[in-house]
């Protein structure tokens, strides 16, 4: 069971990043989904639901959605559809049924770096940044490549508009379960990036692939050969829902169907 000490609700992300940063046993509420299946005692609960951070903000070049957006909310974006088509939708929409989907934050998912994580491996394909607010901008690419765990608070997730299409794919044994994995490409300016996550660690850049596809002409032969460069430069594990050599295989089918999604 999760137990708190105290437990307030700030007005503002300032407010709560002033208490945050005096307080060694303080944790940040997003939905509080996911905390509360572990098994711990807070200090001080933060929670940002008053904060100001639920929003998906159409600016001129860019989309950016705060942290406590839920992802029912990035699911029924008209925002993001006329500028990303589907793929944000199509990462979230699996995600266990319509009520969680309507409290689980994006801002938790991405900051925690869940290796399950669907719409990690879409926003990465993207090529988004992120704006936490004690250390400023970092491109969700790098982000993920840190081992350690910032004392930070995501305040939101910068989107760059303007891609020429974008696709997900995702394997799970059944409609809730988490993905065994999943994939996401996006075009830009004619050049691919081609993301694979639920590896099972999180979200990846398959650099060696995206560097073949963007040097050649895209047919079924090409996409496959991504998806197999892919399925050779990334790391898979094993766990109960796949085998590391399953999720190798699957690697290949998934960038390949992502890539002639997008081509379509
Ligand atoms: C049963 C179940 C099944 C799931 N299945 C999937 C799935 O298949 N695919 C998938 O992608 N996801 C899945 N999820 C995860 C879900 O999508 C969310 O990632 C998860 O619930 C976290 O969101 P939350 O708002 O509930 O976070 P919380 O539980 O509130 O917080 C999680 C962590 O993030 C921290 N945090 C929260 N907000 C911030 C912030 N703004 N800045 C810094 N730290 C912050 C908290 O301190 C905590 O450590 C599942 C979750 C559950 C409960």
């Amino acid at each position: 069971m999760i137990t708190f000490g105290d437990y307030i609700k700030p007005k503002s992300i300032d407010e709560a990043f002033e208490v945050f940063k005096l307080k060694k046993n303080a944790a940040i509420i997003g939905g509080g989904c996911y905390l509360r299946m572990g098994n711990r005692r807070i200090g001080l609960a933060i929670d940002l639901c008053d904060a100001g951070l639920n929003f998906i903000d159409d600016n001129e070049d860019t989309i950016e959605i705060g942290a406590m957006t839920t992802l029912r909310e990035l699911e029924t974006s008209q925002i993001l559809s006329d500028s990303f088509g589907t793929v944000v939708s199509d990462s979230v929409k699996h995600i266990i049924g319509v009520q969680l989907r309507n409290i689980a934050t994006i801002g938790a998912t991405v900051f925690s770096k869940y290796g399950f994580s669907d719409p990690i491996t879409a926003l990465l394909a993207l090529d988004a940044e992120l704006v936490l607010y004690n250390s400023g901008k970092i491109k969700l690419e790098e982000y993920l490549k840190e081992d350690s765990r910032r004392r930070d608070i995501l305040e939101k997730i910068v989107l760059r508009k303007n891609i020429d299409g974008a696709a997900f794919q995702s394997m799970r044994n059944s409609q809730v379960d988490y993905a065994i994995l999943n994939a996401a490409v996006s075009k830009k300016d004619g050049e691919y990036r081609i993301a694979v996550g639920a590896r099972p660690r999180t979200g990846a850049l398959a650099y060696k692939a995206m560097e073949y596809i963007n040097s050649t002409e895209i047919n079924e032969e090409t996409a496959f050969k991504a998806g197999q460069i892919a399925s050779q430069e990334l790391v898979f594990g094993s766990n109960t829902r796949g085998s590391a050599e399953y999720r190798k295989e699957l690697c290949k089918v998934m960038v390949k169907r992502a890539i002639m999604e997008v081509e379509a």
